[in-house]
């Protein structure tokens, strides 16, 4: 009997082939991840390529803030790491100001432009296009917040003047640099994704055919001189005035190859506006957990699967087997709810005071630990009637950076920016690869006749999985974190926090650990993960749950505060670095 059970079990077991890129995963892990780079000191950055936490750390050196060293890295990483945020992108701002003791969130997200319509994912016969295909359509590109994001952040909180922030990207872009491994393979997967629709991004990234050569300097002179109109003029520029008419006239020309695309209006651009958000807050254990809100709906997530695995009863030992498959449990059922209830907010806000109500919270665990593994729905949290929404069909419909610096002063910026999939929709515009963040949105915008929470509108931003995040204790902040890695943002960050926060592990251990997460009732386990599982793997498959195992592109930077220093770790899985300032 025992050997059936076990051999019905391995069937159970699966590797699968390296993880594809899909809206769960969106970008590769490196291979052969090598040892985790770490720093410690009285300023700490950790971004996502050595060359953005080099400019960093240079404008902290001449004596600018967090978010001047902000600055610098992420227009470093639109030259350097295009594959996963840049300029024709959006994303969030966590921001900690210690001398005002304040905490914000500058919302960057990409807006659907006022033409677009709630069905311009769908075929003609009303089904959601492919995924693949609907990635590199004009109609999934979002009016880009990036730019406008970081002369905001820059106005309120810079010290430097804006156009040294930019001098170290302008450089890179105009003289070159010599590319990475990950960098040539990113090129190499969008090819495979297809790029041929683009002529520009084929001339610059594959020119010949062939992407970009490890011995020769890579440049992209159409993008320093898109930067070094930006450091001229100022971030307005890119949404007013000669380089938005460059960008209107760019991307509505690429409308001849797509006559259903509706077109960029001069409003879409002069209207986007980066929106203040108060941060969304919970305690957990001993501390206070601080992230974004809605349109993103990862930080929601990694709240809600902390408060549920934390349930008295249920002690969390990371050398048991049970500890693992209720974090498996707990991601699957905050991701139901996240999924179910988040949209824009101009859609109508969210019960997500109700949503984390320890009352709700305590039976959404009790059914978890009764559900033997299914597939959980979304609940219905005090207060709410009924189910507005449908539900959307997350399965069939269904490149990102974070950045961490603490500055000498105990400002801190935790950034998580995105262009979606790998290079986006891999359409270049005035030497920028432009977002594909509008597949974010359900490509169906209702089912049956009711509406879907995520639903595609003009001026709406589509929900999110990004998740930057800055932890306190005691009212100072102690650690700061975030992910790239879509859907799988909050199962990173819940693991990481998990560990740092409950079973103790140093900045490495907690980037290192592996990861897991669930995929309907399938448990998806880190294969070769950069620590080895304090488990054996293949003890976590039951006869209700199968397992496959499968290589995560989570890309960490955690910064924590230890002694009264701050340490830095950057994610052994991608090409990040922690640099610091003694
Ligand atoms: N587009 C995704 C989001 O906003 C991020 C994609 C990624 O992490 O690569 O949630």
């Amino acid at each position: 009997m025992i050997s059936i059970l076990l051999l019905a079990i391995s069937l159970w077991i699966e590797t699968a082939p390296a993880a594809p890129v899909s809206r769960d995963d969106p970008e590769q892990a490196d291979l052969n991840p090598t040892s985790v780079s770490t720093a410690a000191g009285s300023a700490v950055v950790v971004t996502a390529h050595p060359k953005a936490s080099e400019a960093a750390q240079s404008m902290l050196k001449a004596g600018g803030h967090a978010v001047d060293a902000l600055v610098a890295a992420q227009a470093v990483l639109a030259v350097v790491e295009p594959q996963s945020s840049g300029l024709g992108g959006g994303g969030f701002l966590l921001h900690w100001n210690a001398q005002q003791r304040s905490l914000e969130v500058l919302d960057g997200r990409e807006t659907a432009p006022e033409r677009s319509r709630p069905d311009d994912l769908l075929t003609p016969d009303g089904e959601p296009l492919p995924w693949r295909d609907a990635t590199r359509r004009l109609s999934a590109i979002g009016i880009p917040g990036t730019v406008a994001l970081l002369w905001e952040a820059h106005q309120q909180y810079g010290h430097l003047p804006w156009a040294q922030t930019l001098e170290p990207a302008i450089h890179l872009a105009r003289d070159g640099f010599k590319p990475s491994q990950r960098f040539i393979r990113s090129i190499q997967l969008a090819q495979r994704l297809g790029s041929a629709h683009n002529p520009a991004f084929q001339a610059l990234y594959l020119p010949g055919g062939e992407p970009a050569s490890k011995e020769q300097r890579f440049r992209n002179p159409h993008l320093a001189r898109t930067l070094q109109q930006l450091a001229r003029d100022g971030g307005p520029a890119f949404y007013r005035g000669a380089l938005a008419q460059q960008i209107l006239r760019e991307i509505n020309a690429l409308a001849k190859d797509e006559p259903d695309f509706q077109g960029w209006s001069a409003t879409d651009l002069s209207s986007y506006t980066v929106i203040r958000r108060a941060p969304l807050c919970a305690p957990w254990l001993t501390h206070q957990l601080c992230t974004v809100p809605a349109p993103s709906s990862g930080g929601l997530a990694v709240l809600q699967t902390l408060a549920l695995l934390t349930q008295p009863g249920h002690p969390l030992d990371p050398t048991r087997p049970s500890s693992w498959r209720r974090l498996a449990d707990a991601i699957a059922w905050a991701d139901a709810d996240r999924l179910y209830w988040i949209g824009d907010p101009l859609g109508g806000s969210a019960p997500v005071n109700a949503l984390l109500d320890p009352g709700y919270i305590r039976k959404r665990s009790l059914a978890m630990g009764a559900s033997r593994g299914s597939q959980p729905g979304p609940g219905l949290p005090p207060g709410v009637q009924g189910y507005p929404f449908a539900l959307p069909a997350s399965g069939q419909e269904q490149g990102t950076s974070h950045l961490s610096i603490v500055d000498s002063l105990g400002n801190l910026a935790s950034y998580t920016a995105s262009v979606e999939t790998v290079f986006g929709s891999r359409h270049l515009v005035a030497g920028m690869v432009m977002n594909n963040q509008l597949t974010d949105f359900s490509f169906r915008p209702s089912i049956a006749g009711q509406p879907v929470a995520n639903q595609r509108q003009p001026g709406h931003r589509p929900a999110s999985s990004m998740a930057p995040m800055i932890v306190f204790r005691n009212g100072d902040p102690v650690l700061a974190l975030g992910s790239p890695g879509g859907r799988r943002i909050p199962h990173y960050l819940s693991r990481v926090l998990v560990a740092s926060l409950l079973w103790g592990e140093s900045p490495i251990r907690a980037v290192a650990l592996p990861h897991l997460s669930r995929s309907g009732r399938t448990l998806v386990l880190e294969r070769d993960s950069p620590l080895q599982w304090p488990v054996a793997p293949n003890g976590l498959a039951s006869a209700h749950q199968p397992v496959l195992f499968q290589d995560f592109g989570s890309g960490i930077a955690l910064l924590q505060r230890i002694n009264g220093r701050w340490h830095g770790a950057a994610d052994p899985r991608r090409e990040g670095t922690a640099v610091a300032l003694p």
